[in-house]
């Protein structure tokens, strides 16, 4: 098991999926999901990515000033 792609000598990082209650090996470049003995599952789904970029950006904004914080306030009283 190396850690680097077979086909594009990308790096590749281990994701828990948790539909498959497994670990498999992405590489971000070929957007594949490979196993510990480096065969190819499958590719990464459409919203699999869209569910990466989604968590990018809600990291980005907690790690901003929480204005929804002060936004929901409004609500009580
Ligand atoms: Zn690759």
């Amino acid at each position: 098991m190396t850690l680097f792609c077979k086909q594009c000598d990308g790096r590749r990082l281990p994701k828990y999926i948790q539909a498959e209650k497994n670990t498999l090996w992405l590489c971000e470049k070929c957007k594949n999901f490979t196993d510990i003995n480096d065969i190819i599952i499958r590719e990464q789904t459409d919203e699999e990515r869209e569910t990466v970029k989604r968590k990018d950006k809600e990291f980005e904004e907690s790690t901003n000033f929480p204005k929804a914080n002060l936004n929901r306030r409004k609500g009580v009283n």
